[in-house]
């Protein structure tokens, strides 16, 4: 049986296979994580015309026979998306999004929740000035963790359950799934105060600003929860590429 998808999509990662093939990997609205054969895509660059490039929104048909991959029919740029192109910031920013969505996303599983807080990271990055790229990516980052039920306990240690009290710092085992007292052993990392409370307003889906500096600590925490989770090293090249 044949099943037919349209859903709106943006592309995860695309790879050369044979002579002119890819294998481009998308994350759609409707299907969540599906990969897909594009048969010609490296023969005709006119067929699907800039729309096999990360960042854009896409629409997609894909057909759909059970098999692992699916077979890609029609794909078209419906939202544009030229400030993150624009900005090496950004696009990096952007990659390191979707690098955590390819391995923390099952296939073929609805992820309505991660999806809407991937579009509206790549809608904050279109708009964003280079500054603030990795504030957005550090919040993106912790929701992702809350969307895929892996949001991190902040407030009281998870091996005791004993409550942090307000304003201190704290150990955060990230892999652990969050802080971790002192009587229990504490961890490598330490958390401020401050940090930690803006992490779970973060993680709340609620706006907060942070410094250059206390997003890529919190970036930090996010990918060695996100490691843990998906088995995959956030120190290895190859989950980098
Ligand atoms: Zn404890």
């Amino acid at each position: 049986m044949i099943r037919r998808i349209d859903s709106a999509a943006l592309l995860v990662r695309s790879v050369p296979y044979g002579e002119a093939d890819v294998i481009a990997t998308f994350f759609t609205r409707e299907s969540g994580k599906l990969s897909a054969i594009v048969r010609g895509a490296r023969r005709s660059t006119k067929r699907f015309a800039g729309a096999l490039e990360p960042i854009h929104g896409l629409t997609v048909t894909l057909e759909d026979k059970g098999k692992e991959l699916c077979v890609l029919k029609e794909a078209r740029i419906v939202r544009p998306r030229a400030g993150i192109a624009a900005s090496l910031e950004a696009m990096e920013a952007a990659g390191q999004a979707l690098r955590w969505v390819r391995h923390l996303c099952p296939a073929r599983t609805p992820e309505p929740a991660a999806w809407r807080s991937l579009e509206e990271l790549f809608d904050a990055l279109d708009a964003a000035d280079a500054r603030e790229t990795r504030r957005h990516l550090a919040i993106f980052g912790l929701r992702l963790l809350t969307d895929m039920g892996y949001a991190l306990e902040l407030d009281r240690c998870v091996r005791c359950g004993r409550a942090c009290p307000e304003g201190r710092s704290a150990f955060v085992d990230a892999a652990g799934g969050g802080i971790v007292c002192t009587s229990c052993g504490g961890a490598r990392r330490t958390i401020g105060g401050e940090l930690r409370a803006l992490a779970s307003r973060a993680q709340r889906g609620e706006p907060v600003s942070l410094s250059w500096e206390l997003a890529g600590t919190l970036i930090d925490v996010a990918e060695d929860a996100m490691a843990a989770h998906a088995g995959f090293d956030p120190g290895s090249p190859s989950t980098r590429a």
